[in-house]
Formats: C-alpha cells, structure tokens, sequence
C-alpha cells in the first residue's frame, strides 16, 4: 500500500545517537511520509549518558513556530506525532497545536507516545500525568504508552494480559471518568467549572487505536493491541509476544510509535497488520545492534545499546513478517 501524509514530528533532537526525532523522522521518510521535525530540545546526547548538554524549547517558541508556518499558509497536516514533553506550558501549547492543525485538517490524525516513566520510575514532573490523563487521551487518535505509562493513565496496575486489556477499554472511553480520577487524584467537583470540566471528560472520546507497547510478563514482553472502529463498539484486540532480549536499548520505544503511525496509515483497518510490521522491522534492527555490540566485544548489558537505525533501513522499507498478531 501506497498511502504516505505528512507528518508533523513534535520531538527530542540529540546530536549523537538515536531518540526522539532522530529515531522516527527517518523510518518515516523511508516510508514514504514527508517528515517536519519541531525538536522539543536539543541535547548532546540522551539522558542515559552520565551527562548531557542543551537547550530546551518552551511553549512560547513552539507556538512561534507554529505561527510563521501559518502565515505562510503551511500547517496542513495528516498527522502530528508527539514523543517526550517535559512541562505542562510545553504540554499546553501542544494542545493549542492540535486544536489550531484540526482547525486547518478535521482529519488530523493526532499520534501521541505518552512519554511519562519507565520500570515503576516516572522521569517528567508528577502535574504532566492529569494533563495526560484529562486533555491529551481525550484528543489523541493513537496512544502508544509501554505498561508504566498506561498504568499512569488509568490509574490501575497492569499485572496480566486481562489488565492490559482493560487498560486498553478505559482508554478508548476518553480515560479514567472524573469520578475515578477523583478517587485517583483525591480531586473533588467543588464548583460548576468542575462539573462543566466532567462533562467535557465524559462528552469526549478517546483514541480509536491504543497499542502498549510492552508488558512485561513471565520474562518476556507483550505488546497488546486495541481497535475500536466505532465509538461505543468493543475494540478488536490482540496480542504479539516479543522474546525479550536481555539488554538495555534506548529510543526504541520513539521508533515504534513512528513504525506504528507510519504502517498504521497505510493499514488503516487492520492494525494488527500494522503492528506486525512495526514489531518485526523492530525486532531485526535490535538484533543487528545486539550482534553488533557483541562483535565489538561489548556487554550488551553494561550500559544502554545506541540502535542499529541507519543499517537497518531495509527491515524498515521492507520487514519480514516473523512476528504474528495473536486475536483475542
Ligand atoms: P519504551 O522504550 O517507550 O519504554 P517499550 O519498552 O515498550 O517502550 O519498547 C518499545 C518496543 O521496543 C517494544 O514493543 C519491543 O518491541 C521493543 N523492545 C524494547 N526493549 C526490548 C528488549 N530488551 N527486547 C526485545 N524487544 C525490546
Ligand atoms: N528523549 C530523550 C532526550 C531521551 O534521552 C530519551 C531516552 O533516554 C528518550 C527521549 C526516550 O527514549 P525511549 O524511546 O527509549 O523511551
Ligand atoms: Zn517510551
């Protein structure tokens, strides 16, 4: 399929190495999407290094940006994709982005990575998980937390492959309603601004497409998937089980999204297929930067992996499909 957009890429930028937008602008472009990075920083490195240096975009420069592309008639996209944020005033704006490119595409299809935390560890301020949870799951039209982040989201502990499906229902019903995230949060409707705020919540639908990217259980991981192509309707949902590779890689988890918006598009109806496709280009290029650690007479578990992307660029343009989408 032959189905390509242009994609607007709200994201980290490092100089060395391979997170946020330097992992997904060029899977995207080798498949076929016309690719316009913001970089939300831009750093020397990523923060697994034991330091790192950089300037960091605010909200105000976003909207800048935003601004000169108007005035130049610029800003129709068929996607905005959005990895790490680390301020609610970036967080904001980003909202004001989605609601000014629907204004200009009603059929922005808006892609978010709800970047949060990792193994039980949340590394963006605690105030960005209710932004998350109350405005950005409401107009996000695909959702790729790992289980940490849609453990954030829902507000329950993901333990077993049930858990991770009923992750998937609450967040296809616009997130956890106000009278749970109260329980959450400890938040209470005191006011009519409150209850008005509810009604939004409750009025407001989720994203169609929710994918955790990993679980972890037994050992191994499982990436569960979940469709629901019409509003009300149970989602169709599935699983991939991934054999997990015992090493530490970093911006895997920016190239899925970018692998599952990209596929996705293309396979519109099918995101099982989607996710296939993404799952295994993955899977090729972790082993190639795995074998090529090894090679060099690396411990691949001493320290994070930097990934094989620019020579993996085959598995990406044309993955063998070794990993098969299991229905529920
Ligand atoms: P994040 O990096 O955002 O926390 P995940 O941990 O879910 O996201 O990783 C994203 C994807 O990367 C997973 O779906 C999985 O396919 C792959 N992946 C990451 N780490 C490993 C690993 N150690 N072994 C195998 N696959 C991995
Ligand atoms: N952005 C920056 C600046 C980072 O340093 C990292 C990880 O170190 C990431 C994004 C996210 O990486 P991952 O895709 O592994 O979650
Ligand atoms: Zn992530």
């Amino acid at each position: 399929p032959s189905e390509t957009g242009r994609v607007l890429s709200i994201q980290s930028h490092t100089v060395q190495g391979y997170v946020g937008n330097k992992s997904a602008v060029f899977p995207l472009q080798l498949l076929g999407y016309d690719v316009d990075p913001i970089n939300s920083v831009q750093f020397s490195n990523h923060t697994g290094y034991p330091t790192f240096k950089g300037q960091i975009l605010n909200g105000q420069q976003l909207w800048e940006l935003v601004e000169g592309l108007e005035a130049n008639d610029l800003l129709f996209y068929t996607h905005l994709l959005t990895g790490y944020i680390g301020s609610v005033s970036f967080l904001n704006t980003v909202l004001e982005v989605v609601s000014k490119l629907r204004s200009i595409n009603p059929n922005l299809t808006y892609v978010c990575d709800p970047v949060m935390g990792d193994e039980g560890k949340l590394y963006v301020p605690p105030e960005l998980v209710s932004v998350y949870r109350e405005k950005v799951v409401p107009v996000a039209s695909m959702l790729t937390p790992n289980q940490f982040e849609a453990e954030q989201l829902t507000g329950f502990r993901i333990v077993s492959e049930e858990d991770g499906r009923e992750a998937c229902n609450i967040l296809h019903a616009g997130g956890p309603s106000k009278f749970e995230a109260e329980q959450l949060t400890g938040f209470r409707i005191v006011s009519e601004e409150d209850g008005r705020e509810a009604c939004n919540i409750l009025h407001a639908g989720g994203p169609s497409k929710v994918v955790i990217t990993s679980i972890n259980i037994d050992g191994n991981l499982l990436l569960i998937g979940s469709h629901q192509k019409e509003k009300g309707q149970s989602p169709v949902q599935f699983k991939i089980l991934i054999h997990k590779i015992p090493a530490y890689f970093t911006g895997t988890g920016d190239l899925m999204t970018a692998l599952l918006l990209g596929w996705s598009n293309k396979y519109a109806d099918n995101l099982e297929k989607a996710a296939e496709l993404a799952v295994s280009s993955l899977q090729a290029l972790l082993l190639r930067t795995l074998t090529d650690y090894q090679r060099a007479g690396y411990d691949p578990q001493s320290s994070s992996l930097e990934i094989r992307l620019i020579q993996s660029q085959d598995d990406i343009r044309n993955p063998e499909v070794k990993y098969k989408a299991e229905r529920y």
